[in-house]
């Protein structure tokens, strides 16, 4: 305050120049300043709470101005000075903000080009993973930094905005044993005193503030050979070499298929994936890709097959971002899908070629039909929305952004052919490579290839939020057409506006003993569509060719019965999965009753494939919780055991010698559901004791079913086991075993031991990080413990918010209104409601989380009035 009154005087007393301005921007920099390279100097000691920082600008002042704004923020500055290129240096007075930026004013105007120089001290976290923070791992303490989206700020004052893209050279200063890592080669090193030394890396291409990353400690490092001329290495906390084989070997094969793809080569000069001992994180700063240890290290000798396929598809996505998102980087907020959809998609494409016995199409069609699930919500967002605060900021990182753009990717891909939607993408690189883009120059690239402006139809999913819901007719008369109308597919209650979409509506069908298939656009609200080819009434069709297209189906007529008949055996797994998902949707919304889509379930769940018996699953589920009378919960978990008993218990917690990867997948989510939501005793029994010796002797269950062994063993588990499995959280030293056991004390169905582990987000038996998630929202899972962490919030939300991390991208708070989505009644939604609003606003991403939390529980109110009398209806005549 100081420094802002002397610069003031200083201004008043002088007539010469205009009134300044000395607000600080309100969101975004006004651009009259524009920085053309960083030059950052950090001096980086792992263990110490604080670090020392100087950053020289380049910059060009191009109107002139007595106040340069930066974004900064915990920094502390000391000293800041401008060195025109013509002139003599001047030197700045700090204008605080209290928010998000930082002021240098000068006591004269300034203008054209120049070089900003700023020396300053700034924090070290240990309770966040924004901007530079610390982890520890087996005593010792590793640095690393998270930019994205708004936390560059935190490490130097910065243009924090994705547009100012620019060379960045970095030199940091650390102790002498230790190992720092950056997004460029080290150049040189000094020994410096003090036991420090000097690592300057080389001055990297164009980047985004965002982008900029660094790592400091003793790490150890994996050589994983080259890719081309790029080195790809990767990067360990110490002794967790032998972890890395798998990574090692699956990295350069996908980077080579991404290669190949894009054909681009990698852009950067070299490929560092560095460890973090963190839960569920990956950021793709360029060259240096940082992970969760737990989705990229594991024992060779335990490595599960999930593990695989998770690991294959976070390294394909954060690998992707390197051409989408990083060499060609969106250039505002609102266009964050031309990053996160694109590299989503990759995410199943590029593992699935690389191992086609995985299935990934299977995932892909679940993935759409769980996006669509949250975008029916009268409160679900655009994809492309526009940014008016940080707020809106943290909400474009969410599953509209990431699943939902995937999946309207995966649509027009496939409308437009897979080879030309390439073309595109190659077009687009290539055109914006080392700048910005946003998704006017994708839809230009595209349509230049695919002989059609394709901007009409992707605009239409892109600014509108919702799922289109197609009903189709068969008319034989006098032609094989298709009469087919479109709607907002909306819950049942829902009070969403209508709406309609220009729709790439792709077909298959069986006519005259072939199948056809063929493509259209459906751009009004009812249409009829000739079946080009058939010469006779089709004997089934299926309105969503290999279901990939974001819209859910309503079959008219005896359709539904016609595509099922055989078990849908002419369709591939996928198209089965994907039917049995409309049917659930529906079921949920009143578009088709309960009754029809429960008795569907024991015929499919014979089904030879895994997958499928799945999908059935999951329309069991229908007759989990509250919109089941107590009376007849019993007679449900009946239905469950009957239809998917045998194969459950064949199945068993343990594995048998020669079974294959689809058998294991089907173990680990067949036997819980059985156990569990079908209370099958046999299993439950088995459960407990496996836990209870593995707590024991950690022998006796596969690697890949510890997990759900635990879970369901707490699930019916007492306080002993309680006990046993917090002494064994407590004591683990392994990450990934650590999230398993946190997992397993969130489970308990029992409302005082649920109260129990709740109490321990309060102890420091855990960091936050690691403990938050799966203790809070487990017990949401039950009708028994649903109350519980409402409760909890309530009562210690002072507490709670004192110890959570805050940060923009990363505000936990945001997450506590969700604590009510298991409620379906008014008087807990009034609750939630009168409890959170006045206190949300203050949390980034709250509002939103507690708008989409209420309307979720309006939605299940109305849908218990339908869903209910139907439930009972099926179950009072099983
Ligand atoms: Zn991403």
């Amino acid at each position: 305050m100081k420094v802002l009154r002397c610069s003031l005087l200083a201004l008043l007393a002088s007539a010469v120049f205009a009134a300044p301005s000395f607000d600080p921007p309100k969101l975004r920099l006004s651009g009259s300043v524009q920085p053309s390279r960083y030059a950052v100097d950090l001096t980086i000691v792992p263990d110490r709470d604080t670090f020392r920082g100087s950053v020289d600008i380049n910059v060009e002042i191009r109107t002139s101005t007595e106040i340069i704004w930066l974004n900064a923020i915990g920094l502390d500055i000391q000293t800041a000075g401008f060195s025109p290129d013509l002139g003599a240096p001047l030197t700045a007075t700090t204008v605080p903000s209290g928010g998000q930026f930082v002021g240098f004013a000068f006591n004269r105007m300034i203008s054209g080009k120049g070089v900003l120089h700023v020396t300053y001290e700034g924090k070290i976290s240990r309770n966040s993973s924004a901007g530079v923070f610390q982890l520890k791992e087996n005593r010792e303490w590793y640095v690393y930094s998270q930019f994205e989206p708004t936390d560059a700020r935190r490490a130097f004052p910065c243009f924090d905005e994705p547009s100012f893209k620019v060379p960045w050279q970095l030199t940091l200063h650390v102790p002498k044993d230790d190992l720092a890592v950056s997004n460029t080669p080290v150049e040189s090193q000094s020994r410096e005193s003090k036991g420090m030394k000097a690592v300057r890396f080389k001055q990297s291409p164009p980047l985004p503030s965002y982008l900029v990353a660094l790592a400091v400690g003793r790490f150890d490092v994996v050589d994983a050979g080259r890719v081309g001329p790029t080195p790809v290495r990767v990067i360990v906390p110490r002794g967790k070499s032998a972890q890395a084989a798998y990574a090692a070997m699956a990295i350069p094969q996908l980077l080579k298929l991404l290669e190949n793809y894009f054909s681009v080569p990698f852009p950067y000069e070299k490929l560092d994936s560095v460890i973090m001992p963190i839960s569920d994180f990956a950021m793709e700063n360029a060259g240096i890709i940082t992970y969760a240890e737990s989705s990229l290290l594991a024992d060779p000798a335990t490595e599960t097959i999930n593990h695989k396929r998770e690991l294959a598809g976070v390294c394909a996505h954060e690998m992707a971002h390197q051409w989408f998102g990083d060499l060609v980087t969106t250039a505002w907020w609102n266009d964050t899908w031309l990053n996160e959809a694109f590299a989503t998609w990759m995410e199943r494409k590029i593992p699935g070629e690389w191992q086609p016995s995985w299935h990934l199409d299977v995932t892909e069609v679940n993935a759409r039909l769980g996006a669509m699930r949250g975008d029916d919500l009268a409160s679900s967002r655009e994809i492309r929305q526009p940014i008016e605060s940080n707020s809106d900021i943290a909400n474009a990182f969410d599953d509209i952004t990431y699943e939902k753009g995937a999946a309207v990717i995966e649509m027009f891909e496939h409308w437009i052919g897979e080879a030309k939607f390439r073309q595109g993408v190659q077009v687009y690189l290539k055109q914006h490579a080392w700048g910005n883009a946003t998704a006017s120059d994708f839809e230009a690239a595209m349509s230049s290839v695919a002989g059609v402006d394709v901007a009409p139809p992707f605009d239409s999913f892109l600014d509108q939020p919702g799922v289109p819901e197609v009903s189709v007719a068969l008319k034989c008369t006098p032609q094989p057409a298709l009469a087919v109308t479109q709607k907002r597919s909306l819950p049942i209650g829902s009070q969403a506006k209508p709406q309609i979409w220009q729709i790439p509506l792709c077909v298959a069908f069986e006519a005259d003993g072939v199948v056809h298939r063929q493509c259209d656009l459906l751009p009004d609200r009812k249409q009829d569509i000739a079946l080009a080819g058939a010469q006779s009434c089709p004997t089934w069709i299926l309105p969503n060719d290999g279901e990939k297209g974001y819209y859910q189906v309503a079959y008219e007529d005896d359709l539904l019965k016609k595509v099922l008949t055989d078990r849908g055996s002419h369709l591939t797994v996928a198209e089965r999965v994907g039917v049995l998902g409309d049917i659930d949707s529906l079921a949920g919304d009143g578009g088709i009753s309960a009754e029809v889509a429960l008795a569907l379930v024991p015929e499919f769940s014979k089904d030879p494939d895994g997958h499928v018996v799945q999908a059935a699953a999951n329309i069991a589920r229908l007759l989990r919780g509250e919109n089941v009378p107590a009376d007849l919960r019993e007679k449900g978990a009946r239905f469950i055991r009957d239809s998917f008993g045998s194969r459950a218990v064949e199945l068993g917690w343990t594995a048998k010698p020669g079974d294959s990867d689809d058998t294991r997948l089907l173990r680990q989510n067949l036997v819980p559901f059985v156990a569990g939501t079908g209370a099958e005793k046999t299993l439950v029994v088995q459960a407990e004791t496996l836990a209870t010796e593995w707590l024991k002797t950690r022998r006796g269950i596969a690697p890949d079913i510890e997990e759900a062994v635990l879970r369901v063993a707490a699930q019916f588990g007492n306080r002993d086991l309680f006990n046993l499995l917090r002494t064994a959280a407590i004591q683990e030293h392994d990450h990934r075993v650590r999230e398993m056991l946190l997992e397993a004390l969130g489970s308990f169905r029992d409302p005082e031991l649920a109260k129990a582990s709740l109490d321990l987000l309060l102890s420091n038996e855990f960091d936050l990080r690691e403990d938050f998630y799966p203790l809070l929202f487990g017990p949401l899972a039950y009708v028994d413990t649903r109350d519980v962490p409402f409760e909890f919030v309530k009562q210690h939300l002072d507490a709670l918010l004192k110890r959570l991390p805050r940060e923009v991208g990363e505000d936990y708070a945001a997450a506590l209104p969700t604590v009510g989505e298991g409620f379906c009644d008014v008087k807990r939604r009034d609750e939630l409601d009168s409890f959170f609003s006045g206190r949300v606003e203050t949390y980034s991403g709250g509002p939103r989380a507690l708008a989409q939390t209420l309307e979720g529980i309006d939605l299940c109110i109305a849908a218990r009035k339908t869903l209910t009398p139907e439930l009972t209806a099926f179950l009072s005549h099983y």
